[in-house]
């Protein structure tokens, strides 16, 4: 029996073999392979696609990030204020330089940063906010708009997960000041290794970063101050660009396969289908269910012997890890879901067969609770 797996890159990558090869090709024949055409062409459509004035292609989400939290002025000692439920590359940024992530617990609901919970965490030093879109799924953004407006905070938002996604008809990543892109292969726009991108309205934060990614020189060997080397490869660009056509097409399908599951998975004892806020136009990066009464790790185990891969994310939230133990928070919603989640097969190859199949397994573990631990 073949295996589900949690996302079927390869059936992405034959479908498109023949487009993906002639991209590839026309590099290898032009041999510009840093920052060339299709790296401004990448920018430039991405720019178009969520209506901001700047796109500044990186070598990766994490580095959009740390240079996006550079860029917006974060400066040793200030507080940002973000979600303990993410993955760890959020709040890293942060640490980055020297400043301090301040972590507020999540909506039981969406898992994203619970906006009434900000305000009692703000104090003079708080800077920033960093919402992140957690599995494709909008983070309240008006309500973290007013605060930050109300208090002079600066908003990145990590889109790492939600590109294409959209907040009451508003695209992710184009509310706040900047916002962070990941182009790593498993997410909903992938290259074939790391890159990343900050988006962004602001022509002083998007200068920055231009010159952040080039060693902090605007023009070549006329170095102004201490940046990195977090180029775009020309390769990556060209094969994003044949991708990013079907973006939207592949989100669409992503949404059909999540209301198929939904469907299927309909009244089963202690388990939660995702939910999906009006405001949200939801692109499924991840689909999560939650599985109550401490059953997650055996129904994850069971799925695997059945031939269906899932995955946890994230099964420490961050304020537990060791670097911020000593923070001594409790966030009782974030340690919840990290014992309850469980993301489910994805994407845009998903089949239905293959849906029947999770299901059907899902249903059959669940409902006769066969080897279950009592
Ligand atoms: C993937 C991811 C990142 C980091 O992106 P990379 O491209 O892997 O560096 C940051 N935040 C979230 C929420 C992510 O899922």
């Amino acid at each position: 029996m073949n295996r589900i797996p949690l996302l079927d890159l390869k059936a992405e990558i034959e479908l498109l073999w023949d487009e993906l090869n002639r991209a590839i090709q026309e590099v290898l024949r032009n041999g510009v392979f840093i920052m060339g055409p299709n790296v401004k062409a990448l920018e430039q459509e991405v720019a178009g696609y969520l209506g901001v004035r700047h796109a500044v292609a990186l070598n990766s989400g994490t580095d959009a990030l740390v240079l996006g939290v550079h860029a917006l002025g974060i400066q040793p000692g200030d507080e940002v204020i973000t979600t303990p439920f993410t993955f760890f590359a959020t709040a890293e940024a942060i640490n980055h330089f020297k400043a301090t992530p301040v972590f507020v617990d999540i909506d039981p609901r969406t898992f994203n940063l619970d906006a009434e919970q900000i305000r009692a965490k703000i104090t003079p030093r708080t800077k920033a906010i960093i919402p992140v879109h957690l599995y494709g799924h909008a983070a309240d953004m008006d309500p973290i708009m007013e605060i930050a407006r109300e208090y002079g905070l600066k908003v990145l938002e990590d889109v790492a997960q939600a590109f294409g996604g959209e907040y009451k008809g508003r695209k992710l990543g184009a509310i706040g000041d900047a916002g962070a892109l990941s182009f790593f292969p498993s997410k909903n726009l992938g290259a074939f290794g790391d890159g990343g991108m900050l988006v962004t309205n602001d022509d002083d934060v998007a200068e920055t970063v231009q010159m952040l990614r080039v060693h902090g020189a605007r023009k070549k060997y006329f170095n102004e101050r201490v940046g990195v080397n977090s180029r775009l490869d020309e390769i990556q660009a060209a094969i994003l660009r044949v991708k990013f056509r079907y973006l939207d097409e592949w989100n669409r399908k992503r949404r059909a396969a999540a209301a198929r599951y939904n469907e299927l998975l309909r009244d089963i004892p202690a388990l939660e289908t995702p939910y999906e806020a009006p405001y949200a136009y939801h692109v499924y990066h991840q689909y999560t269910i939650r599985v109550r009464g401490d059953r997650r790790d055996w129904l994850q185990a069971q799925l695997k012997e059945a031939g269906i891969d899932t995955f946890v994310y994230y099964p420490v939230p961050l304020h537990l890890l060791p670097i911020y133990r000593e923070m001594g928070l409790s966030l009782p919603e974030a340690e919840r879901a990290s014992r309850e989640v469980l993301s489910l097969p994805m994407g845009p190859m998903l089949t239905k067969e293959s849906q029947y199949e999770v299901a059907r397994s899902i249903r059959r573990l669940r409902e006769s609770g066969r080897d279950e631990p009592s």
